[in-house]
């Protein structure tokens, strides 16, 4: 037999570090030890009974933070991006005209998924810190007649809250879909899928406020977006996201036995779970209210030591990710490099249309807490103090 080419890397030989840090940007946040032991327990079947009792825990777990009845709620193996191509890829089809808020780099991402599946795409761009009144959307839903609105409950580039309300009953009148984002925003601000409405389809991440680590993202399909999917002409173009296949995986349709599609990461199902269950013990309504009064406490501080929040409507800023007028005179990336030096703590910088302009604090779920403010202020005016600034 030929000898390896490919020697062992010395690199495997040398024990796993990961260091602890506070995960204070947009995201992934930290985890608690209840969810990590979770998360390390017994890799059972993906098509084991007790995998399918989990599986079921999570989808109630989903419905109560969704608040929604939906029968098609689960989870999509992957992260945020697998769940936003999951929605489009099976609720539109190539050719269909559709409609995408841009206030941030999230309705660019989503204009560029809908291209990528050849459909028509039309856009409507609000300036970073921005966000768009329903006269602007009823306009466009009116100009281009879209079959689906894509629209981002937490615009986590730019620290936007974008109001949900009206926007259901507004899209039923044009006959067209809601796609609602709420990676950033889900369990840290209030929102009905429901009776907002209703959304039609909705869909978050496991990292942010779920304090879950990455790789399961929960996702709902109302009836009606069903009633669409179910009766398309063209396929999905994926296998792995197609709705009919994985709403079967997840026991979400009524058929009398569930089929093998892929191997779900069991373990991240258990975390998932997990988080799901602490969320549930607070309280959403808690939840909601730790963070609005955790992200007032933040704000208000912020300006008491000069420092501006970018979002300047204070009901339109986002509880979970906080965005901050980029100091004058000083380089955005000192400061985080300093911050992560100098206090172990992750803050960030601006993402795609916010990059130069602000500086970006994630608090979600059990970050969200005063002490943790307190962490991020004295790591604020500490690099205020040491990092470089220009006199210009
Ligand atoms: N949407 C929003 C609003 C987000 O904040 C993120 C993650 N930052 C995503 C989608 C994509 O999620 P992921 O990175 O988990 O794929």
């Amino acid at each position: 037999m030929a000898s390896l080419t490919v020697p062992a890397p010395p690199c495997l030989k040398r024990p796993l570090h990961v260091p602890h840090r506070h995960m204070f940007g947009p995201g992934p946040s930290n985890t608690p030890d209840r969810i990590l032991q979770a998360g390390a327990k017994p890799v059972i079947g993906h098509m084991h009974p007790e995998t399918f009792e989990i599986m079921n825990d999570i989808k109630s777990g989903i419905q109560y933070m969704f608040q929604t009845q939906n029968k098609v709620t689960f989870a999509v193996s992957g992260t945020g991006h697998t769940a936003m191509e999951c929605a489009i890829f099976n609720a539109v089809e190539p050719g269909e005209s559709v409609l995408s808020t841009v206030n941030g780099i999230w309705g660019e991402r989503a204009a560029d998924v809908f291209e990528r599946i050849g459909a028509t795409v039309n856009t409507i761009v609000a300036p970073p810190g921005g966000f768009f009144s329903l006269d602007e959307i009823e306009q466009a839903l009116s100009k281009y007649r879209p079959a689906l609105l894509f629209v981002t409950h937490g615009e986590s580039s730019t620290g936007v809250l974008h109001p949900l309300d009206g926007l259901g009953p507004l899209c039923h009148k044009y006959d067209c879909l809601l796609l609602v984002d709420s990676v950033a925003a889900m369990g840290g601000a209030p929102l009905h899928m429901d009776k907002q409405g209703k959304i039609d389809i909705l869909y978050t991440g496991s990292q942010k406020v779920l304090n879950v680590p990455p790789g399961s993202a929960p996702i709902s399909f109302s009836e009606r977006a069903c009633q669409k999917i179910f009766n398309r002409k063209t396929k999905p173009v994926s296998f792995f996201l197609d709705l009919s296949w994985l709403a079967n995986y997840w026991g979400c349709d009524d058929k009398p036995a569930r089929v093998y599609h892929h191997t779900g990461p069991v373990t991240a199902f258990y975390s998932l779970r997990e988080g799901l269950a602490m969320l549930a013990e607070e309280g959403l309504e808690n939840s909601w209210k730790r963070h609005e009064s955790v992200a007032e406490y933040f704000h208000a501080e912020l300006e008491s030591m000069g420092l501006k929040p970018f979002v300047k409507e204070k009901k339109a800023r986002l509880p979970t990710v906080t965005t901050i007028v980029a100091p004058h005179g000083y380089d955005w990336k000192e400061i985080t490099t300093y911050i992560m030096k100098t206090h172990n703590l992750e803050i960030s910088g601006g993402l795609g249309p916010s990059v130069g302009l602000v500086l970006r604090v994630g608090l979600m779920g059990c970050n969200s807490t005063k002490a943790n403010v307190d962490l991020v202020l004295t790591a604020l005016k500490d690099a205020l103090k040491h990092c470089h600034k220009s006199k210009v």
